[in-house]
């Protein structure tokens, strides 16, 4: 653990801050999200600095309500400036284009422009300066994503030493995919330079080293104490497995709160005599919901029972708006609702519920509450935190997760979501009526045992294992179990 003369720097490509213009001044307040509220106590503790780009390009004037904002919160932000140039080749194309798709398994989606590549090394470069004028060697850095790969390396070049760590929020994939990309070994390599480099999931680390093992001949892995020693060459590094989770607390207490139970009575009511099923999603390819509908439209067709007594009700967070593969996905999504709207409503009932915008906590809460099965079908995702904060809500006991195994979140809760492989759209219609039909019993111990997980590996428990292993060199959830395991258990149950 950082000791108290021992300053905490996060950087990550937004600061953790939302800022509002109002009466012609910018005003900061502090984002949402289950990693800000675990940071602060710390980076109040350890006069930390949160170094990132503030969200806005251009000679705007924010120093005066960054300051208003660090009195208030207890710690500093360090505001990383980015032109015009600098977003659209480094955040919007190498970022956008090239790490998201290609870490999510969409490389045929990639757009491998070199000058975007320029862009992300000079990005990367200058926030590794600005970390090392604003830190000493005392200092521990926790770099955050994708967005900033290069950072240590860029520290290591400008000749300083710093202890600085990587957490890798998205998935990384295996070497058939990630060797695609025309600057693997500068990448890899750059992510050596960090002294520890943590992942969602062990499916994760297990792709990283493989990729690793392809592009460098010299690169050696033993597993000890929790985490895995990497050397490749002169190098050393550790990598290990840290899923990350959510203020379990905070959900509970909102969903037990009067404001909440009175919008989920509503919800309740517009569907009484059915089962409510959610999809909650940031519009993104990765998130597998034209596949959902699909299977959806299958279980209608070929399950006659279901009609009339099940709805679900899919919530689409706008995101990446101004990029037309987006748009185009938004109008795909449209025209299956209205298709599978079409075939099937009858008087009293529709099948599925549209919305699309982004919903405040408690609305979201009251979602929560007022689903008895929640849908999650990403292709690919490195956790998948609202499957974790639906079974935080969840206080009844009485409602079912149905899963992808490809969400990093189906590692831990394999054993009492009901899982699918999203891309088998039959299979997804079978699960979906065997969660209509299961009885409130298996729901309530299932739903039971998710709970007690979620709250036990919540946001802080991730907080304290990842700061250990940087610390003390273990961790205490590694494991060297096989890449999947959880699959090969299911498949040979199936057959
Ligand atoms: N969320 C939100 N507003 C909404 C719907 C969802 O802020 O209208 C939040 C949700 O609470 C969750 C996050 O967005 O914490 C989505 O995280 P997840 O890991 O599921 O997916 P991501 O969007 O990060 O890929």
């Amino acid at each position: 653990m950082p000791q108290k003369n021992e300053r905490f720097l996060v950087a990550s490509n937004r600061l953790p801050i939302v800022l509002e213009r109002i009466n012609e001044k910018w005003e900061a307040r502090p984002g949402s999200g289950g990693l800000v509220t675990a940071l602060t106590p710390l980076m109040k503790q350890n006069h930390g600095t949160w170094v990132g780009w503030p969200g806005v390009t251009g000679e705007e004037d924010l120093k005066s309500p960054l300051q208003d904002f660090a009195s208030e919160q207890g710690y500093s932000l360090h505001p990383v400036s980015l032109s015009d140039e600098d977003l659209q080749g480094y955040y919007y194309g190498f970022a956008n284009e090239v790490l998201w798709p290609l870490l999510h398994g969409f490389h045929t989606k990639c757009n491998f422009e070199p000058g975007y590549w320029e862009r992300y090394q000079a990005v990367n470069d200058r926030f590794a300066q600005e970390l090392l004028a604003i830190s000493s060697k005392n200092d521990f850095i926790w770099v955050h994503d994708y967005h900033l790969m290069l950072v240590a390396s860029g520290i290591k070049i400008g000749f300083g030493q710093r202890n600085c760590c990587y957490f890798h929020h998205i998935p990384f994939p295996g070497p058939d995919i990630f060797l695609k990309l025309p600057w693997r070994r500068e990448i890899l390599s750059a992510l050596l330079d960090f002294s520890l480099l943590g992942f969602q999931t062990n499916e994760d680390v297990a792709n990283f080293i493989r990729c690793l093992e392809a592009v460098f001949s010299d690169t050696k892995q033993r597993f000890s104490q929790g985490l895995h020693e990497i050397r490749c060459g002169s190098r050393t590094t550790r990598a290990g497995a840290f899923p990350i989770s959510i203020d379990f607390d905070s959900f509970a207490h909102l969903a037990a709160s009067n404001e909440v139970s009175q919008t989920t009575a509503k919800l309740k009511r517009l569907h009484a005599d059915q089962q409510v099923i959610l999809g909650i999603d940031r519009l993104d390819y990765t998130k597998g919901i034209p596949e959902r509908l699909e299977a959806l439209r299958y279980a209608l067709l070929h399950f006659p029972d279901l009609r009339g007594n099940l709805s679900l009700i899919q919530v689409l967070v706008p995101s990446r708006q101004e990029v037309p593969e987006y748009q185009n996905l938004k109008e795909r999504i449209q025209g299956l609702i209205g298709e599978i709207n079409g075939q099937f409503t009858e008087p009293g009932w529709i099948p599925i519920h549209y919305l699309y915008r982004s919903l405040s906590r408690e609305e979201l809460v009251s979602f929560y509450l007022a689903a008895d099965i929640a849908l999650l079908t990403p292709l690919w995702d490195g956790m998948n935190l609202v499957a974790k904060e639906y079974c935080a809500c969840n206080y009844h006991e009485d409602n079912v997760l149905i899963l992808s195994e490809f969400a990093g979140a189906a590692s831990q809760m394999y054993q009492d979501a009901l899982l699918v492989n999203p891309h088998n759209v039959v299979n997804v219609a079978q699960v979906i009526r065997r969660a209509y039909y299961m009885h409130k019993s298996e729901r309530a111990e299932r739903m039971k045992r998710l709970r007690e997980s979620v709250r036990k590996n919540d946001i802080y428990f991730w907080l304290r294992t990842y700061l250990e292993a940087a610390f003390e060199g273990k961790s205490r959830i590694g494991s060297s179990r096989r890449s999947y395991f959880y699959l090969a258990e299911r498949c040979s149950e199936a057959s």
